[in-house]
């Protein structure tokens, strides 16, 4: 079995970068992602959204930021593998074993390589927890026959490309922030925009809230959807008997996303907001495992995607002095490793 420099657990926009970081320092690494698209929240929770706050990038979508993370990791070799949870990571000796829920190649740095795993196991040095917000779940509607709607791409609970909706009645349900921006989104591609919220007031910033009423949309508050078919929703007014059917072609559910945190090692110490715990080196109290991103917690911590990014080179650059390589660290600016 390959034994790797480095194992990163979770393939969001900081467990890439650490990838890549990680590659241009010379461990090799290779990266586990639940998910089978790799990206983290900025690819599931907004991939459309833009983001104005990544050094460098005025302006950038979630999905193009995500995009960009995966060419500049083309310039190493990094081994990643996703639809693949991690389940446990223990300590034999001083070899971390980390073993996952199935076995599936995504991208293999070198194809003349052997299989690198063959048993859902994998071994490294050092382990770089970026597991961020935790596994990512949407909340769902709650209704019979949800699974089959979602299957054949009736209900979403996210969008991932604005095209799929073009020319489409879609009733958009939620009364938060990303429900209305979607609501609004959806206006420029859509044939109709409906937004359904059981409240009789939005829980949005008041300007969105404004462009919302002065849209197109056509508001259902407060309703609540109580059965659907291929073609139609029939609504329910909230504490009334007052129903209504409406066309639609596709759901777009906003209720929110469930994160769960899944302890992965044992003695692992975590900060009251279930975070793991790490020093100014992202080393947690376990020799050898080191963490950045969302998941890591300290004084000060501000969970954002260039904090994660610091992070992460801090934590590589930590641990590539603790762990034994069989070959030489690079050392110097990235220009040097690749002009
Ligand atoms: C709506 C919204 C807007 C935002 N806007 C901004 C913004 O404008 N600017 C900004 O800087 N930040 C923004 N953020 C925050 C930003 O998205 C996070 O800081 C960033 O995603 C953290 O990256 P990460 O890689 O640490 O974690 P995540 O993006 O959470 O990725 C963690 C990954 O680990 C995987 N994972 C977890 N457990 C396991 C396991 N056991 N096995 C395998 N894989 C696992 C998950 O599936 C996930 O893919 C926003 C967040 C939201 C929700």
């Amino acid at each position: 079995m390959k034994i790797y420099d480095l194992l990163i657990v979770g393939g969001g926009p900081v467990g890439l970068y650490a990838a890549f970081y990680a590659g241009m320092r010379g461990l090799s690494v290779g990266l586990i992602e639940a998910f089978d698209q790799v990206g983290g929240q900025p690819e599931h929770l907004y991939p459309e959204k833009k983001i104005y706050d990544v050094a460098g990038l005025p302006e950038i979508s979630g999905a193009t930021l995500i995009e960009n993370l995966l060419k500049q990791l083309e310039f190493v070799k990094a081994d990643i593998f996703s639809g693949q949870r991690v389940l446990n990571i223990q300590k034999q000796d001083d070899l971390f074993s980390v073993s996952t829920d199935r076995n599936k190649k995504y991208k293999q740095a070198d194809e003349n390589d052997a299989l690198v795993s063959t048993d859902k196991l994998f071994q490294s040095k050092a382990i770089l927890l970026t597991t961020g917000a935790g596994l990512i779940a949407p909340r769902k509607l709650g209704i019979e026959d949800e699974n089959k709607y979602y299957e054949s791409g009736k209900i979403s609970y996210f969008i991932k490309n604005l095209a799929d909706f073009k020319d489409k009645k879609v009733a958009v349900l939620g009364g938060g922030d990303s429900a209305l921006d979607w609501a609004l989104m959806l206006l420029n591609v859509a044939k109709e925009v409906h937004l359904i919220h059981r409240r009789p007031k939005f829980r949005a910033h008041e300007k969105t809230v404004t462009l919302l009423e002065q849209s197109q949309v056509k508001l259902h508050i407060p309703y609540t959807l109580s059965a659907l078919t291929e073609n139609e929703i029939e609504l329910n007014k909230v504490k009334s008997d007052e129903k209504k059917v409406l066309s639609v072609d596709k759901i777009l559910v906003n209720y929110g996303f469930l994160t769960n945190q899944v302890d992965l090692i044992e003695q692992l110490e975590v900060s009251r907001s279930n975070r793991i715990l790490v020093n100014r080196e992202m080393q947690t109290n376990l020799a050898g495992v080191f963490a950045a991103g969302d998941g890591a917690d300290y004084e000060g911590k501000v969970p954002l995607i260039s904090v994660g990014f610091g992070e992460a080179v801090i934590a590589i650059n930590a641990m590539s002095k603790q762990i034994e390589l069989d070959h030489a660290l690079k050392k110097g600016h990235s220009s040097s490793l690749f002009g």
